[in-house]
């Protein structure tokens, strides 16, 4: 499996939390002894997604996924055992030992990618603060009111004039230039000459979500080109699944329950430096479906700040519906006429900015109550009234009463018409909305979470040899009890090779430890049925009977069900009418003892 030595991995395991390490993906809620969260591997509104703190797994009741935290890292991103564990290693600042680090799997090109990315954001960084061409640079980000401190912290950088500085620095450092226009970091136009994509231009480095630099923003900034470049997309760097920001605010953003998206680097950059830590931007891009999705797994609301007009306008609607389909509470912070939100800071300051755009944020139905304005002449008598149907048609939709109440006030205030009316309207068209297991809701909000129930649907005998494999992993001391008078008799194929495990790692350690169990078994369907297993709820004691209980079903399942498999066998091959009539007789009692249980 790996070169790794297993005390290692043991120790990287025990050093890294599964609920911490998961959280950092999932936003988990603790219920009872488990924690629970949207499951990161299929689509999902209510929780089935759960991890457990004692037993160091995860499990999903609703797609079947579970692990530990080594499983999780692999399958959540693509990492191999080896990345996992290096990731692992990193996480608690734990040096591997060099003779155990084999090669990781990125391929040696995306390798390079990377490498290519560190020296070029270290280089424009450098230049930015170091050279006479940088001042422009700095000035720049001065006048915005941008402090050193955010300067380190986000590597901005500044791209020379002359494109001959960064190629010669590229090739120096060992890079072929083709292998860079390939893969966005320069460009050319008859493979001879190669030029910095950025010339001129101060540097923001984009960063993946584990803070390492793939691609670049570059913005002019005197004013006569394009405002804003970005690098073209490559095999590390795909717009639509990263944000901006995302490596450094992924911590604030879990633990305020809240993000705030903007549209530009400038704009997050400002809100960052003004202690808004929890916030993100797209690329250039409209917001996309997997950005929604990564950010709903973290928060149960998001904040959108996009730039006060027409265009920012319909970009706020567009995310707002993904949002919408998601089930994920939306806020809308608007920003008075025509300006963005940089703008606003720079002018009104941060203290500004925080309590009375952000905490000011409007609910998402104030904001399209004022967006949908556009699509109606409010000065026309019959475009009036066919705004209010639409108003009332949307009201019909939220699912809470205290909310429908407020907007339904806030439309009969405005329109100047009878609350009664308006409120008369909704509810009628309320309750055809909602009628049970529909869920067509504006802001459908379930917060439930879906119990396991499958395991009272499996049969006796499957469900005895659970219950007792369950009891094993939280009192080792059964383990050999059941390893003496069952040993590996269970019914179920999965079963005898979990218990067989389980014999190995209690005469290794004297202990079950269900995270190591989870490493041990290779098939991926058992390590399935294990972390299922391992979320059964059981009694904290056990007596010495139920066990016997267990184990006495679990033989006599053994000895009669091998019984009746044999029975049914011979029925089939007898040719004797007699025979088959006395084989019938014992099939029906047979069954029917094993049914009694
Ligand atoms: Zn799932």
């Amino acid at each position: 499996m790996s070169q790794i030595h297993e005390d290692v991995i043991e120790h990287l395991r025990k050093e890294n939390d599964i609920v911490e390490v998961i959280e950092e993906y999932v936003q988990l809620k603790k219920q009872g002894k488990n924690y629970f969260g949207l499951c990161p591997f299929h689509d999902e509104k209510s929780p089935s997604f759960s991890v457990t703190k004692e037993k160091q797994i995860f499990h999903c009741f609703g797609c079947g996924k579970g692990g530990n935290v080594i499983t999780f890292l692999m399958e959540k991103e693509s990492m191999s055992f080896i990345e996992a564990i290096e990731y692992l290693a990193d996480r608690v600042n734990y040096t591997l030992p060099q003779t155990n680090r084999k090669q990781a799997s990125l391929s040696s090109d995306q390798k390079s990618i990377l490498d290519a990315h560190d020296w070029l954001t270290k280089y424009y960084h450098h230049l930015l603060k170091f050279s006479e061409e940088g001042k422009n640079g700095l000035t720049y980000f001065a006048e915005r009111g941008i402090d050193e401190a955010t300067i380190n912290e986000f590597q901005l950088g500044f791209a020379p004039s002359d494109s001959k500085f960064t190629t010669e620095f590229l090739e120096e450092k060992g890079f072929h230039l083709q292998f860079l226009v390939k893969n966005g970091l320069l460009t050319t136009s008859d493979n001879q000459h190669f030029n910095d994509i950025f010339r001129g231009r101060v540097i923001f480095p984009i960063k993946n979500h584990r803070g390492q630099a793939i691609g670049f923003g570059g913005r002019a900034i005197h004013g006569e080109q394009t405002k804003y470049l970005n690098s073209k997309e490559h095999e590390l760097f795909q717009k639509g699944n990263l944000l901006f920001n995302f490596d450094l605010a992924k911590k604030e953003i879990r633990r305020k329950n809240s993000v705030i998206i903007f549209e530009g680097y400038m704009d997050v950059i400002a809100a960052f430096q003004a202690g808004l830590k929890n916030s993100v931007a797209t690329l250039g891009t409209a917001l996309s479906m997997h950005q929604a999705k990564l950010l709903k797994r973290y928060v149960d609301e998001v904040i959108l700040c996009y730039d006060a007009d027409d265009a920012g306008m319909q970009a706020t609607y567009d995310a707002a519906q993904l949002f919408e389909q998601l089930g994920t509470a939306v806020k809308v912070a608007s920003l008075k006429d025509g300006m963005d939100p940089d703008d606003y800071i720079r002018k009104y300051g941060a203290q500004s900015f925080r309590e009375h755009v952000i905490e000011q944020a409007n609910s998402y139905f104030r904001f399209y109550m004022q967006f949908k304005r556009k699509d109606f002449n409010l000065n026309v008598d019959s475009e009036r009234i066919a705004y209010v149907e639409h108003m009332v048609a949307q009201l019909a939709t939220i699912e809470s009463t205290i909310e429908r109440e407020y907007y339904i006030k806030d439309l009969a205030t405005e329109f100047n018409l009878s609350t009664d009316i308006i409120q008369h309207d909704v509810e009628k068209q309320h309750e055809r909305n909602f009628q049970p297991n529909k869920d067509n809701s504006f802001q459908n909000r379930n917060t439930t979470t879906r119990q396991p129930t499958y395991q009272a649907v499996l049969l006796a005998h499957i469900k005895a040899e659970r219950y007792l494999i369950a009891y094993m992993f939280k009192h080792p001391y059964i383990v050999e009890k059941v390893q003496q008078q069952v040993g590996v008799a269970f019914n179920v194929e999965e079963h005898c090779i979990i218990a067989t495990h389980l014999y190995g790692l209690f005469e290794a350690y004297n202990e079950v430890d269900v995270s190591l169990l989870v490493d041990k078994i290779e098939d991926e369907r058992t390590k399935t049925i294990v972390t299922d297993i391992a979320m059964i709820s059981i009694n904290d004691a056990v007596s010495d009977l139920e066990i016997d209980d267990y184990i006495a079903f679990i033989q006599h399942e053994a000895t009669t069900g091998a019984r009746l498999r044999y029975l049914e066998q011979k029925q089939r091959e007898t040719t004797d009418s007699m025979e088959a009539i006395k084989i019938g007789a014992e099939i029906i009692e047979l069954s029917k003892q094993l049914n009694m249980r």
